[in-house]
Protein backbone atom coordinates (compact mmCIF):
# COMPACT_ATOMS: atom_id res chain seq x y z
CA UNK A 1 0.00 0.00 0.00
CA UNK A 2 1.43 3.45 -0.71
CA UNK A 3 -1.40 5.57 0.94
CA UNK A 4 -3.41 5.32 3.42
CA UNK A 5 -1.01 5.06 6.38
CA UNK A 6 0.00 8.14 6.79
CA UNK A 7 -2.80 10.52 8.50
CA UNK A 8 -2.69 13.19 5.39
CA UNK A 9 -2.64 10.53 2.82
CA UNK A 10 -5.21 8.66 4.46
CA UNK A 11 -7.31 11.59 4.86
CA UNK A 12 -7.13 12.64 1.35
CA UNK A 13 -8.24 9.29 0.15
CA UNK A 14 -11.29 9.56 3.58
CA UNK A 15 -12.37 12.73 1.61
CA UNK A 16 -12.39 11.35 -1.82
CA UNK A 17 -14.36 8.15 -0.74
CA UNK A 18 -16.84 10.52 1.07
CA UNK A 19 -17.47 12.62 -1.65
CA UNK A 20 -18.01 9.27 -3.58
CA UNK A 21 -20.09 7.16 -1.14
CA UNK A 22 -21.37 9.29 1.43
CA UNK A 23 -23.61 8.21 3.73
CA UNK A 24 -21.86 4.85 3.91
CA UNK A 25 -23.85 1.75 3.62
CA UNK A 26 -27.02 3.64 2.75
CA UNK A 27 -28.52 5.64 -0.27
CA UNK A 28 -27.98 9.42 -0.99
CA UNK A 29 -30.58 11.65 -1.24
CA UNK A 30 -28.88 14.48 -0.31
CA UNK A 31 -25.62 16.53 -2.12
CA UNK A 32 -22.46 16.22 0.02
CA UNK A 33 -20.05 19.20 0.44
CA UNK A 34 -16.93 17.51 1.57
CA UNK A 35 -13.42 19.65 3.28
CA UNK A 36 -10.70 18.51 5.47
CA UNK A 37 -9.27 20.98 8.87
CA UNK A 38 -11.77 22.83 9.87
CA UNK A 39 -13.79 23.13 13.29
CA UNK A 40 -13.60 26.22 15.23
CA UNK A 41 -10.38 27.77 17.23
CA UNK A 42 -10.70 24.84 19.97
CA UNK A 43 -11.79 22.21 18.03
CA UNK A 44 -10.46 20.85 14.40
CA UNK A 45 -11.66 18.00 12.33
CA UNK A 46 -10.06 16.22 10.08
CA UNK A 47 -13.20 15.70 7.77
CA UNK A 48 -16.63 17.42 7.55
CA UNK A 49 -18.94 16.15 5.06
CA UNK A 50 -21.93 18.79 4.67
CA UNK A 51 -25.18 17.16 3.66
CA UNK A 52 -27.35 19.61 1.43
CA UNK A 53 -30.62 19.84 0.06
CA UNK A 54 -29.52 19.45 -3.46
CA UNK A 55 -31.83 22.63 -4.78
CA UNK A 56 -30.89 24.87 -2.25
CA UNK A 57 -26.97 23.99 -3.17
CA UNK A 58 -27.70 24.79 -6.45
CA UNK A 59 -29.23 28.19 -5.38
CA UNK A 60 -25.91 29.31 -3.20
CA UNK A 61 -23.90 29.49 -5.99
CA UNK A 62 -25.70 32.90 -7.09
CA UNK A 63 -23.32 33.51 -4.39
CA UNK A 64 -19.93 32.77 -5.77
CA UNK A 65 -17.68 30.25 -4.73
CA UNK A 66 -15.76 31.32 -2.26
CA UNK A 67 -17.06 30.90 1.22
CA UNK A 68 -18.72 33.74 2.83
CA UNK A 69 -17.42 34.76 6.18
CA UNK A 70 -19.72 35.30 9.56
CA UNK A 71 -19.98 39.07 9.04
CA UNK A 72 -20.62 38.78 5.29
CA UNK A 73 -23.15 36.24 6.01
CA UNK A 74 -24.83 39.01 8.54
CA UNK A 75 -25.03 41.52 5.58
CA UNK A 76 -26.32 38.90 2.78
CA UNK A 77 -28.62 36.91 4.98
CA UNK A 78 -30.54 39.85 5.98
CA UNK A 79 -30.25 42.36 3.15
CA UNK A 80 -34.09 43.25 2.24
CA UNK A 81 -35.57 43.12 -1.13
CA UNK A 82 -36.35 46.64 -1.41
CA UNK A 83 -33.51 49.45 -0.99
CA UNK A 84 -33.14 50.49 2.58
CA UNK A 85 -29.83 52.40 4.24
CA UNK A 86 -27.92 49.36 5.82
CA UNK A 87 -28.61 50.08 9.76
CA UNK A 88 -32.62 50.09 9.13
CA UNK A 89 -32.31 46.94 7.24
CA UNK A 90 -29.49 44.87 9.31
CA UNK A 91 -30.11 44.06 12.94
CA UNK A 92 -27.52 45.15 15.15
CA UNK A 93 -24.82 42.90 15.22
CA UNK A 94 -23.28 43.79 18.96
CA UNK A 95 -20.29 45.53 17.54
CA UNK A 96 -19.85 48.82 15.86
CA UNK A 97 -21.63 49.66 12.78
CA UNK A 98 -18.45 50.68 10.85
CA UNK A 99 -17.15 47.09 10.88
CA UNK A 100 -21.26 46.32 9.75
CA UNK A 101 -20.12 49.11 6.89
CA UNK A 102 -16.71 47.51 5.95
CA UNK A 103 -18.56 44.43 5.44
CA UNK A 104 -21.18 45.75 3.42
CA UNK A 105 -18.34 47.21 1.27
CA UNK A 106 -16.79 43.61 0.50
CA UNK A 107 -20.11 42.01 -0.07
CA UNK A 108 -20.71 44.62 -2.81
CA UNK A 109 -17.56 44.24 -4.45
CA UNK A 110 -17.78 40.48 -4.52
CA UNK A 111 -21.27 41.01 -6.04
CA UNK A 112 -23.32 39.15 -2.94
CA UNK A 113 -25.32 41.97 -2.37
CA UNK A 114 -26.38 45.41 -3.99
CA UNK A 115 -25.32 48.70 -2.89
CA UNK A 116 -25.84 52.55 -3.92
CA UNK A 117 -25.40 56.08 -2.12
CA UNK A 118 -28.35 57.94 -1.16
CA UNK A 119 -27.45 61.14 -0.12
CA UNK A 120 -24.91 59.93 2.31
CA UNK A 121 -26.33 56.72 3.08
CA UNK A 122 -25.13 53.59 1.74
CA UNK A 123 -28.56 51.83 1.34
CA UNK A 124 -28.31 47.67 0.37
CA UNK A 125 -30.29 45.51 -1.54
CA UNK A 126 -30.29 41.07 -1.73
CA UNK A 127 -29.10 39.68 -4.90
CA UNK A 128 -31.04 36.40 -3.73
CA UNK A 129 -32.26 35.19 -0.72
CA UNK A 130 -29.78 33.21 0.90
CA UNK A 131 -30.77 29.50 0.69
CA UNK A 132 -31.29 27.33 3.48
CA UNK A 133 -28.79 24.74 2.53
CA UNK A 134 -27.30 22.71 4.96
CA UNK A 135 -29.09 19.79 6.34
CA UNK A 136 -26.44 17.83 8.06
CA UNK A 137 -23.08 18.35 9.17
CA UNK A 138 -21.08 15.26 9.88
CA UNK A 139 -17.74 15.50 11.47
CA UNK A 140 -15.19 12.59 10.90
CA UNK A 141 -11.94 12.03 12.83
CA UNK A 142 -8.95 9.88 11.57
CA UNK A 143 -6.93 7.20 13.19
CA UNK A 144 -5.36 4.91 10.41
CA UNK A 145 -3.86 2.87 13.65
CA UNK A 146 -6.50 2.81 15.49
CA UNK A 147 -5.40 0.27 18.65
CA UNK A 148 -6.45 0.49 22.22
CA UNK A 149 -4.24 3.18 23.43
CA UNK A 150 -5.09 5.40 20.44
CA UNK A 151 -8.78 4.73 21.24
CA UNK A 152 -8.55 6.02 25.57
CA UNK A 153 -6.19 8.91 23.59
CA UNK A 154 -9.06 10.58 21.44
CA UNK A 155 -11.86 9.56 23.39
CA UNK A 156 -11.71 12.59 25.71
CA UNK A 157 -11.97 14.71 22.23
CA UNK A 158 -14.58 12.66 21.15
CA UNK A 159 -16.58 12.93 24.25
CA UNK A 160 -16.38 16.67 23.72
CA UNK A 161 -17.45 16.73 20.16
CA UNK A 162 -20.48 14.61 21.31
CA UNK A 163 -21.15 17.44 24.23
CA UNK A 164 -20.89 20.45 22.44
CA UNK A 165 -22.98 18.75 19.78
CA UNK A 166 -22.01 21.14 16.96
CA UNK A 167 -21.88 18.86 14.50
CA UNK A 168 -25.03 16.01 13.88
CA UNK A 169 -22.62 12.98 13.94
CA UNK A 170 -19.17 12.23 14.76
CA UNK A 171 -17.55 9.19 13.21
CA UNK A 172 -14.47 8.13 13.54
CA UNK A 173 -12.74 6.57 10.69
CA UNK A 174 -9.96 3.85 10.45
CA UNK A 175 -7.98 1.12 8.66
CA UNK A 176 -9.86 -1.90 7.43
CA UNK A 177 -7.84 -5.13 8.84
CA UNK A 178 -8.47 -8.43 9.15
CA UNK A 179 -9.44 -8.48 12.28
CA UNK A 180 -12.69 -7.07 13.04
CA UNK A 181 -12.80 -3.90 15.93
CA UNK A 182 -12.04 -4.65 19.50
CA UNK A 183 -14.95 -4.35 21.77
CA UNK A 184 -12.17 -2.72 24.44
CA UNK A 185 -11.54 -0.60 21.74
CA UNK A 186 -15.04 0.14 21.19
CA UNK A 187 -15.71 0.33 25.25
CA UNK A 188 -12.70 3.45 25.31
CA UNK A 189 -15.11 5.47 23.07
CA UNK A 190 -18.02 7.36 24.14
CA UNK A 191 -21.66 5.12 22.50
CA UNK A 192 -22.52 8.27 20.31
CA UNK A 193 -19.76 7.95 18.04
CA UNK A 194 -19.79 5.99 14.67
CA UNK A 195 -16.59 4.10 13.73
CA UNK A 196 -16.08 3.36 9.85
CA UNK A 197 -13.49 1.36 8.22
CA UNK A 198 -11.89 2.32 5.25
CA UNK A 199 -10.12 -0.21 3.01
CA UNK A 200 -7.60 1.68 0.69
CA UNK A 201 -5.23 -0.90 -0.40
CA UNK A 202 -6.82 -0.65 -3.82
CA UNK A 203 -7.12 2.96 -3.71
CA UNK A 204 -10.29 4.81 -3.29
CA UNK A 205 -13.84 3.21 -4.66
CA UNK A 206 -17.14 3.38 -3.28
CA UNK A 207 -17.51 0.20 -1.39
CA UNK A 208 -14.35 0.42 0.61
CA UNK A 209 -16.45 1.82 3.47
CA UNK A 210 -18.05 -0.28 6.19
CA UNK A 211 -19.59 0.47 9.47
CA UNK A 212 -18.43 -0.99 12.56
CA UNK A 213 -20.66 0.93 14.62
CA UNK A 214 -23.20 3.50 13.91
CA UNK A 215 -23.53 6.90 15.61
CA UNK A 216 -26.10 8.02 17.28
CA UNK A 217 -27.70 11.50 16.42
CA UNK A 218 -26.83 14.67 18.18
CA UNK A 219 -28.92 17.80 18.76
CA UNK A 220 -27.36 20.80 17.43
CA UNK A 221 -30.32 22.66 17.54
CA UNK A 222 -30.06 23.48 21.52
CA UNK A 223 -27.56 25.69 23.62
CA UNK A 224 -24.70 23.97 26.27
CA UNK A 225 -22.00 24.90 28.32
CA UNK A 226 -19.85 25.88 24.96
CA UNK A 227 -22.35 27.94 22.63
CA UNK A 228 -26.21 29.08 23.27
CA UNK A 229 -28.12 27.75 20.32
CA UNK A 230 -27.83 30.61 18.01
CA UNK A 231 -23.99 30.62 18.35
CA UNK A 232 -24.16 27.36 17.54
CA UNK A 233 -26.07 27.98 14.60
CA UNK A 234 -24.07 31.06 13.53
CA UNK A 235 -20.90 28.60 14.20
CA UNK A 236 -22.36 25.55 12.15
CA UNK A 237 -23.26 27.75 9.17
CA UNK A 238 -19.85 29.65 8.87
CA UNK A 239 -18.25 26.21 8.99
CA UNK A 240 -20.52 24.94 6.26
CA UNK A 241 -19.79 27.75 3.87
CA UNK A 242 -16.14 27.15 4.86
CA UNK A 243 -16.37 24.03 3.25
CA UNK A 244 -17.79 24.97 0.63
CA UNK A 245 -15.26 27.48 -0.06
CA UNK A 246 -12.41 25.25 0.75
CA UNK A 247 -13.45 21.47 -0.51
CA UNK A 248 -10.67 19.33 0.37
CA UNK A 249 -8.50 19.61 -2.51
CA UNK A 250 -7.02 22.85 -1.48
CA UNK A 251 -3.83 21.00 -0.38
CA UNK A 252 -1.95 22.43 -3.86
CA UNK A 253 -2.12 26.01 -2.03
CA UNK A 254 0.17 24.70 0.99
CA UNK A 255 2.15 22.55 -1.29
CA UNK A 256 4.70 22.85 -3.87
CA UNK A 257 3.19 21.07 -6.97
CA UNK A 258 5.90 23.56 -8.86
CA UNK A 259 8.66 21.35 -7.64
CA UNK A 260 9.83 18.80 -10.08
CA UNK A 261 9.35 15.88 -7.92
CA UNK A 262 5.28 16.60 -7.28
CA UNK A 263 3.20 14.36 -8.96
CA UNK A 264 -0.37 13.58 -8.39
CA UNK A 265 -0.98 9.38 -8.14
CA UNK A 266 -4.25 7.51 -9.42
CA UNK A 267 -5.24 5.64 -6.05
CA UNK A 268 -8.82 3.73 -7.64
CA UNK A 269 -10.83 6.70 -8.29
CA UNK A 270 -8.61 9.25 -6.33
CA UNK A 271 -6.00 11.30 -7.28
CA UNK A 272 -3.54 12.00 -4.28
CA UNK A 273 0.14 14.25 -4.30
CA UNK A 274 3.28 11.69 -4.77
CA UNK A 275 6.48 12.19 -4.37
CA UNK A 276 9.03 11.30 -6.74
CA UNK A 277 12.44 12.16 -4.40
CA UNK A 278 11.31 10.41 -1.77
CA UNK A 279 9.31 7.57 -3.81
CA UNK A 280 6.02 8.26 -1.08
CA UNK A 281 3.30 9.90 -0.87
CA UNK A 282 4.69 13.11 1.15
CA UNK A 283 2.70 15.24 4.01
CA UNK A 284 1.62 18.80 3.69
CA UNK A 285 3.93 19.70 6.06
CA UNK A 286 7.16 18.56 4.39
CA UNK A 287 5.70 19.32 1.03
CA UNK A 288 7.34 23.05 1.50
CA UNK A 289 10.09 25.12 0.01
CA UNK A 290 12.19 24.60 3.14
CA UNK A 291 12.17 20.44 1.95
CA UNK A 292 16.16 19.84 1.26
CA UNK A 293 14.96 18.05 -1.98
CA UNK A 294 12.73 20.76 -3.47
CA UNK A 295 13.53 21.90 -6.69
CA UNK A 296 11.61 24.10 -9.05
CA UNK A 297 10.72 23.19 -12.34
CA UNK A 298 13.12 23.25 -15.16
CA UNK A 299 11.34 26.19 -17.39
CA UNK A 300 11.90 24.08 -20.56
CA UNK A 301 8.98 22.26 -18.75
CA UNK A 302 6.57 25.51 -19.12
CA UNK A 303 4.17 24.76 -22.14
CA UNK A 304 2.85 27.44 -23.90
CA UNK A 305 0.79 30.12 -22.45
CA UNK A 306 4.01 30.29 -19.81
CA UNK A 307 3.85 32.19 -17.41
CA UNK A 308 0.40 32.87 -16.93
CA UNK A 309 -1.10 29.06 -17.48
CA UNK A 310 1.73 27.40 -18.07
CA UNK A 311 4.02 25.09 -16.05
CA UNK A 312 3.48 21.53 -14.92
CA UNK A 313 3.02 23.05 -11.49
CA UNK A 314 -0.11 25.13 -12.67
CA UNK A 315 -1.19 22.34 -14.68
CA UNK A 316 -2.15 20.63 -11.48
CA UNK A 317 -3.50 23.68 -9.41
CA UNK A 318 -5.89 23.89 -12.40
CA UNK A 319 -6.44 20.20 -12.44
CA UNK A 320 -7.47 20.32 -8.74
CA UNK A 321 -9.51 23.23 -9.30
CA UNK A 322 -11.50 22.07 -12.16
CA UNK A 323 -12.30 19.00 -9.99
CA UNK A 324 -13.35 20.94 -7.18
CA UNK A 325 -15.86 22.68 -9.04
CA UNK A 326 -17.35 19.71 -10.86
CA UNK A 327 -17.56 17.80 -7.59
CA UNK A 328 -19.16 21.37 -6.22
CA UNK A 329 -22.02 21.01 -9.24
CA UNK A 330 -22.14 17.77 -9.74
CA UNK A 331 -24.62 16.44 -6.85
CA UNK A 332 -26.91 20.05 -7.43
CA UNK A 333 -28.08 19.14 -11.17
S1 LIG B 1 10.90 17.00 -3.09
FE1 LIG B 1 10.01 18.02 -1.31
S2 LIG B 1 9.01 19.86 -2.17
FE2 LIG B 1 9.44 18.45 -3.88
S3 LIG B 1 7.55 17.23 -4.14
FE3 LIG B 1 8.91 16.09 -2.76
S4 LIG B 1 8.28 16.72 -0.70
FE4 LIG B 1 7.46 18.23 -2.13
Amino acid sequence: MTYGDAEFGFELLACRWAELAWPPEERRDSAVVVSRQLGTQKRRWDTVVVEADPEALAARRQFGTDALDSDLLHVVRNAPTEWAWYRDALPHPGYPWRYVLAAVHRAAARGVVEKRKNGNKVEIRRVAPYPDWVERIVAVEHKPDLDASAARALSDQLAHDVETALADEVWVATTATEDSVEPALLESMPVEVGILTLDFAEGVHADVGDVAWYPSSLDPTTGGERFEADEKAEKRLAIAERAYGKGWRSFHDTMRPDCRHFELRREGHALVPWCAAKERGQTAAECSGSCPEFSPEPPQWRTKGWPIEGGPGKGIKQLLERRRKWVRERDVE
